[in-house]
């Protein structure tokens, strides 16, 4: 029996020792070694000239590219093939001689991404929860750490947020075993000053215990998926419960943040919610500054900004540079996100900026009239329904969708006419649109929630 069985067949009591156990053992290698110098450095760096910032990162770049192609199997072969020196990657715009890298790559053969022996020592990181199977990946623990101080200094710290506040997480660790019935939906970390809530237990019936225990530890920090914010948020508009949990920050990430959704979450628990972006792969990090504004890192990754034929946005295309154990170059997120426009940022920091995070370029809906209707349209269908907690659209089939929703007992025939009528404005005449009601919507196995589920390929779409 492995430690993970263990646990899970524990009493609550020996589980949030176990917890605890895990912060101990994890805040050294967290916040060990480099982490208080880097974290110095990178609130240094954040105000440097952009053109700095630039230069810095190209350096950091040549150092990435040349140990890759000394070390790494996959990256020798690819250089080989194309007759390139890695010498002539001198500077981000140099990447475009390299090919796009897709995540299937990686996924089918993991182990060509490792360097050499001597190999450093790896740490298994947790990937993919948005779709499909999880890519298999590992950092060094100097990538963990750069990328824990990369998150104090760029996210946390942005937030108002220290060390050691009183914090509720709300994250994909699935920490109450699935078979549990009833409460507590939630373990005690003390290590980390933290109450960790199972997302994968949070639903119209048990919200009622999420919200009596965040209000009984009123935590200082909400962090966590944003689905899950933002239900709780629901749950306090909802019964008239403003108030009665006061965070001081509340840090979300991991999937789409649109203004309902923040504004929803600002009313709720009446103070600001700070956006990050991420990928369990250390590739890129964007965190929205104290005046609303979305900042690349870039010392932890270059993002690339390529079309995307299918609809609005741009997809992030990104080249790590902090993670020399499994290093990746121009890939592929599958993530969207808006430029910005070229003009100074308002609170004085160099770091280069995206406009928007906006979804993922599988979240759309391909209809029997060949159009493909991207997420921003689709969640803003579903924004104006009354009484609708949460949708969610499943495709199969070109000529058919099944929309699953999750609704308040008030939502009348008059609301579903609405959101059909919404839908038909968006997705055209023809296709059938199957409304389902459900308790839950289902989540994807690192628990986040997508707006559509599609098994259709781009193909398909357009035949
Ligand atoms: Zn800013």
């Amino acid at each position: 029996m492995n430690l993970s069985d263990l646990y899970q067949r524990a009493p609550v009591p020996v589980q949030n020792a176990f917890a605890t156990g895990y912060g101990l053992k994890e805040l050294p290698r967290r916040h060990g070694g480099q982490f208080r110098r880097e974290v110095f450095d990178l609130n240094v760096r954040q105000w440097w000239p952009e053109e700095e910032l630039q230069v810095d990162q190209d350096s950091r770049l040549r150092s990435m590219v040349t140990w890759c192609a000394a070390r790494v199997p996959y990256y020798r072969d690819i250089f080989g093939e194309l007759g390139l020196d890695p010498r002539e990657i001198r500077t981000a715009a140099d990447l475009s001689q390299l090919p796009i890298l897709d995540k299937e790559i990686v996924r089918a053969d993991p182990d060509r991404f490792l360097p050499d022996e001597p190999r450093p020592k790896l740490i298994a990181q947790t990937t993919g929860g948005t779709t499909g199977t999880p890519v298999r990946y590992w950092a060094t623990l100097a990538a963990v750490r750069a990328n824990y101080a990369t998150y104090e200094a760029r996210c946390r710290s942005w937030a108002g947020v220290h060390l050691g506040q009183r914090m509720a997480s709300f994250h994909g660790q699935p920490i109450i075993p699935e078979s549990q019935e009833g409460g507590p939906y939630w373990r005690r970390n003390l290590a980390f000053n933290q109450v960790y809530f199972s997302v994968y237990h949070l639903n119209s019936l048990t919200l009622a215990d999420y919200v009596e225990q965040l209000e009984n530890f009123q935590p200082q920090v909400i962090a966590g998926y944003t689905s899950a914010v933002h239900r709780i948020a629901r749950g306090l508009l909802d019964a008239g419960d403003i108030g009665r949990v006061r965070p001081t920050a509340i840090l979300v990430s991991s999937e789409t943040l649109t203004p309902a959704v923040r504004e929803d979450i600002q009313t709720a628990f009446g103070c600001r919610v700070t956006n990050a972006y991420s990928l369990g792969e250390l590739v890129a990090f964007i965190s929205e500054c104290d005046h609303g504004e979305l900042h690349i890192s870039t010392e932890y990754g270059i993002v690339e900004l390529a079309d995307n034929p299918a609809g609005p946005g741009s997809e992030i295309i990104a080249t790590g540079l902090i993670n020399k154990g499994m290093p990746l170059l121009r890939y592929r997120t599958g993530d969207l996100a808006i430029p910005a426009d070229p003009v100074p940022s308002a609170c004085g920091r160099g770091l280069p900026r995206v406009s928007e995070i906006i979804g993922r370029v599988d979240d759309v809906v391909r209809t029997p009239e060949g159009a493909t209707v991207g997420p921003a349209p689709m969640s803003l269908a579903f924004q104006r329904v009354p009484n609708l907690r949460r949708a969610q659209v499943r495709q199969d089939s070109l000529e058919e969708i099944t929309v699953l929703l999750e609704v308040d007992t008030a939502f009348s025939s008059g609301d579903e006419e609405f959101l059909v009528g919404e839908l038909r404005k968006r997705l055209g005449p023809s296709i059938r649109l199957l409304v389902e009601k459900v308790p839950t919507v289902p989540r994807t196995s690192g628990g986040k929630e997508r707006l559509v589920v599609s098994s259709l390929t781009p193909q398909e779409g357009s035949q």
